[in-house]
Formats: structure tokens, sequence, C-alpha cells
């Protein structure tokens, strides 16, 4: 595995990847690598020929009150995990060498950011919108890879491959949990142990809107206070609930077809985030 600081070196080996035609998966990351990352890099790695993945913790997407400076670092594990998940080439520029200069444009989302964590944290996916833009065009890949955990911004980086036509598949890869149902996350290092003991509460009240539609209740405030009222037992606070249709990420009252279930919850060091995605008429089939 190759490890690119520079921008230069990053492009003269795309020059040479693209000059035998083959394909480039990428996998951005910010790093602090756990299975969740890992399993895109092996999903890559069967779909195409050469994996690129990328650490790079994007300033442009951290509030001044969030946890940029806090946000864990360990580049000697994720180099050896990356390269154990077979990626070949490991990206990680300093900011110096993404923002060499104050950015004199960005790209500004203007759907899908009135909700869930775009209603949160203001800006949050213009930042992660630019940086993925920038990271497309060097690398320049057929297929990225991205989570269902942050199924928001998967949505938004497909309308954004869309409305700037951006020649590259986006391939959306499910959550991987820890065995009590945590979603993985790099965040998740910054738990207390009770918070941690604690924590897959917020799989468990997802687990239990999902039950609840399934059995009929189709209200979408009835189900929000349900999964509230389920949050309310632990000792963080809940940031948000809320069931949109999936990917359009609108209210619809009386819910139906495809939607998400989203919830995030702040620990005393630790904002976590989790969903769960199901077509309801699908679901009722199996019932
Ligand atoms: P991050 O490093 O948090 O920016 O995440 C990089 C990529 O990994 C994003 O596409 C995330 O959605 C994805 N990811 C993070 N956690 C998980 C998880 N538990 N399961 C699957 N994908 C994940």
């Amino acid at each position: 595995m190759k490890v690119l600081k520079t921008i230069d070196s990053l492009k003269s080996e795309i020059e040479n990847i693209k000059k035998s035609n083959q394909t480039i998966g990428f996998v951005p990351t910010m790093g602090y690598l756990h299975g969740g990352h890992l399993s895109l890099m092996k999903e890559a790695r069967k779909q195409t020929d050469h994996v690129i993945a990328s650490i790079f913790v994007n300033p442009l997407q951290f509030g001044a009150n969030e946890d940029l400076d806090q946000y864990p670092r360990n580049f000697e594990r994720d180099e050896l995990l990356a390269k154990e998940a077979g990626v070949d080439i490991l990206f990680c520029p300093e900011v110096s060498e993404m923002y060499p200069y104050e950015m004199p444009m960005s790209i500004q989302v203007h759907k899908g950011t009135d909700v869930l964590c775009g209603q949160s944290r203001p800006g949050h996916f213009d930042g992660v919108a630019t940086v993925v833009m920038k990271l497309f065009n060097l690398v320049q890949p057929s297929k990225a890879y991205f989570g269902q955990k942050d199924a928001q911004q998967v949505a938004i980086i497909m309308n954004m491959v869309q409305a700037f036509n951006v020649p590259v598949e986006i391939v959306q890869c499910p959550t991987i949990r820890e065995s009590d149902g945590l979603a993985q996350s790099s965040r998740n290092v910054y738990l207390s142990e009770n918070e941690r003991a604690e924590a897959s509460m917020i799989y468990d009240s997802l687990k239990q809107a999902c039950n609840a539609i399934k059995n009929g209740v189709l209200n979408r405030k009835e189900v929000i206070k349900r999964v509230k009222e389920h949050l309310e037992n632990g000792t963080g606070e809940i940031d948000y609930v809320d069931i949109l249709t999936y990917p359009e990420l609108e209210i619809q009252e009386k819910l139906s077809g495809k939607v998400i279930v989203a919830v995030a919850y702040r620990y005393e060091n630790a904002r976590l985030i989790d969903n769960n995605i199901f077509d309801i008429e699908e679901e009722n089939r199996h019932v």
C-alpha cells in the first residue's frame, strides 16, 4: 500500500492507473478506522481494480463549537488496518495541502439540509460536499463507497453527483454494528464506560420504531413520541428524532413507502447518530 500526502504524488499515480484503463474504487474517511470504514474498503476491493482511501479530517465540515480538535486520530493504526482491508493507495493530506489558501468558493447544498444533521449542524453538508467534490476530482473514481450510517450524507452526495453530472457511481453500504447493536463510530471512543453500556438503546429505539410501524402505527408524530420516550431513559440528551421519506428527506405525516427513522443523541463528549431505513409496504409483506 502506498501512503501519499501530496496532491502531486496522487495525481501521478492516478494518471498511471487511468493509462492502464483500470477502475478506481474510492473510500473517503476521516480516519480512526473501525469496522464500518473497513467494510467499505473491502466492498471496493471486491468491485474495482484499485482501491484508494483517504483520511482527512475536513475543517470545513465542523462548526465553531464542534469537536474538530478533539476528533480522534491514530495514523499508525489506520495505516495497518487500511492495508489489511486491501487498500492500494492511502491519501492523507494535511489541511494546508487541501486548502493552501482560503477557498474562494464552496458548494452550497439547498435541498435536504433543513432536517436532521443539516438542521443541527448548519453548514456541515456544504463542507462535506465541497471536500468530496475536491476529492472526486483528484481521485477520479468509477465508484465511491459511503455508509448508510450517515444516510443524509449519502443522499446529499447522490444529489450532488446528479446535479453536477459527476461521473462516479455512489455505492451505499450497510451500517456495521457492535454486538449489542451500537453503530460503530470513531466517536464511540469518547463514551464513558456507563455511556457505552447504555448506548445500545439508540439502536433499540430504532428497532422499536420499526416494529411499531410494522404493527400499523403510521402516524409520524406518534412513532417519534415512542422513540423519544425510549431515549428519555438515557443519561444523555436527545438532539433529534425524526422520520422522513428516503432519500428525499421529506416530512410525511401518514407514513408510507421508503422511510428513514433517524436519531442523534448527545453524550457528554460524543454526539452519536444512527438510523434505520426500510420500505413499509415491503416490511409488511414479510410479517
Ligand atoms: P467518517 O470517517 O466518519 O467520515 O466516515 C467515513 C465513511 O465511513 C462514511 O461513508 C461513513 O458513512 C462510513 N461509516 C462510518 N461508520 C460506519 C458504520 N458503522 N458502518 C458503515 N459505514 C460507516
